[in-house]
């Protein structure tokens, strides 16, 4: 069910934890991760696949995820599943009026709602990412799992909008393959940064 239309006052919570930013450009960052049920987007490598069906988690009020929010530190990442496939006005500007940093990893599938300070943007190529997200994207992050991988973040990049800072990504489980490929990839494409799943290397959640 897509509920991208208007406010809510609960959402499907698959899970929230406070952890350390392991990709991108706030790797390092101690954050407090809510991660939201729910995703059509498809992507056969996902390793999130329990997240697909939001019908499997509980439904929580914005209040309360807030609340538990409020415990963890100043910066949240709102993830998923897909976290645009829910109206996110709501949950955003709350965690603003407690000051609370917003960020957001999103495939950019469905139309942008919510309140953002940072906005990583790593789009599929199952389901392409709406013009609002592309406009809006502090960050473009692309996932490598084989070579045709390079040409579609070419095209990610050439959309999304000029002040984006480019990322590309290893899948995990190919990373053996496709890492020296990248790295050599990002030495002769030196506009494209290396992002690494550095919570996977340090063995945290
Ligand atoms: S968009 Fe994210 S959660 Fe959805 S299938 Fe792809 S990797 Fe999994």
């Amino acid at each position: 069910m897509i509920n991208n239309s208007r406010s809510n006052e609960k959402l499907p919570l698959m899970e929230a934890f406070y952890t350390i930013q392991g990709e991108g450009f706030y790797t390092g960052h101690a954050a407090y991760f809510i991660r939201l049920a729910g995703c059509d987007v498809g992507c056969h490598w996902c390793d999130v696949k329990e997240s697909w069906n939001e019908n499997l988690h509980p439904t929580i009020a914005i209040d309360e995820i807030v609340a538990q929010a409020e415990k963890h530190g100043k910066l949240v990442v709102i993830t998923g599943g897909e976290p645009l496939m829910w109206n996110l006005d709501a949950l955003t500007s709350q965690l603003k009026q407690k000051g609370i940093q917003t960020n957001m990893e999103t495939s950019g599938a469905y139309e942008l709602s919510g309140f953002w300070d940072w906005i990583c943007l790593s789009p599929k190529k199952t389901k392409l990412p709406t013009q609002s997200v592309y406009d809006a994207a502090n960050e473009l992050k692309c996932i490598i799992y084989n070579k045709h991988d390079f040409t579609f973040a070419e095209e990610q990049a050439a959309r999304v909008n000029k002040a984006a800072k480019l990322y590309l990504q290893v899948e995990w489980s190919k990373k053996d393959e496709m890492l020296p490929v990248l790295i050599e990839y990002v030495k002769n494409n030196p506009k494209w940064a290396i992002s690494t799943q550095t919570h996977k290397y340090l063995d945290i959640p």
